[in-house]
């Protein structure tokens, strides 16, 4: 596969990446850049190489999972380029072809998809309060199994309308709403990435010796989520 050639496929890639004349002022903007091993100048730099070999290494490099997506770079490139959205291409390409789950950071991608991605579809938000279950989220702290049994008293004193049909926050997504939500997903191809992302992970859980489930209750989702090799930081 001409890597070069399938990120020119996508729009963003497209959008993102006119020339780079290598000035570095979106590795200075870049609030990324402040605290991982990271520099989007040199990102840009090996993509306009058009070095097949170089390109498959960064597709399975930690670096293309560090960008935070804040679009500062957009701001201020003297040559209209966006990292960002070249970040973005190289992410989905990642994606496709199963290299993000050879790295650690590209591996979350898995869990990004079980909770975010999955919750979605299920209720409408990426977040809902029944679904950050206290065992699979100690970061809630003690009290938060507390304040699920205590939800409609809780949520109330928030103005919000939990699970009830209306305005407001957190009600409930009519079906007819989710279903259009289903569709768009089928449409686009996101239901395809993520029986990729569900895929590539399940082959590299079985790599790693860990179990998998259809469920995120499973070894390999409590790694992803937990493991820090600790060597992400520029210090
Ligand atoms: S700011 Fe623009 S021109 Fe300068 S290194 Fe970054 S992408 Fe290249
Ligand atoms: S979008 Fe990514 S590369 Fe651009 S400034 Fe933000 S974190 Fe850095």
């Amino acid at each position: 596969m001409n890597y070069y050639i399938e990120l020119e496929k996508d729009i963003r890639f497209r959008e993102g990446l006119n020339a780079c004349l290598n000035c570095g002022i979106c590795t200075a903007i870049c609030p990324a850049a402040e605290f991982y091993n990271y520099d989007p100048r040199l990102i840009i730099t090996i993509v306009q190489q058009k070095n097949n070999e170089k390109i498959e290494e960064l597709l399975q490099s930690e670096t293309i999972w560090y960008c935070g997506q804040c679009m500062s770079c957009k701001t201020r490139c003297p040559r209209g380029n966006t990292p960002g959205f070249v970040i973005q291409a190289l992410r989905y390409l990642s994606q496709k072809c199963g290299f993000f789950a050879d790295s650690e950071k590209g591996r979350q991608q898995y869990a990004i998809k079980k909770t975010v991605g999955e919750n979605i579809l299920k209720t409408g938000y990426c977040i809902h309060p029944d679904l950050v279950t206290p065992d699979m989220h100690p970061e809630q702290g003690p009290i938060w199994e507390w304040v699920l049994e205590n939800r409609t008293r809780v949520y109330e004193r928030f103005y919000a309308n939990l699970d009830k049909q209306g305005a407001g926050t957190l009600r409930k997504i009519h079906q007819k709403n989710l279903d259009e939500l289903a569709s768009i997903f089928s449409e686009t191809g996101g239901n395809e990435l993520y029986n990729d992302i569900e895929r590539f992970s399940e082959k590299q859980a079985s790599n790693m010796n860990l179990s998998f489930t259809e469920t995120f209750d499973n070894d390999y989702f409590r790694h992803v989520c937990t493991y820090n090799s600790g060597n992400h930081s520029s210090e």
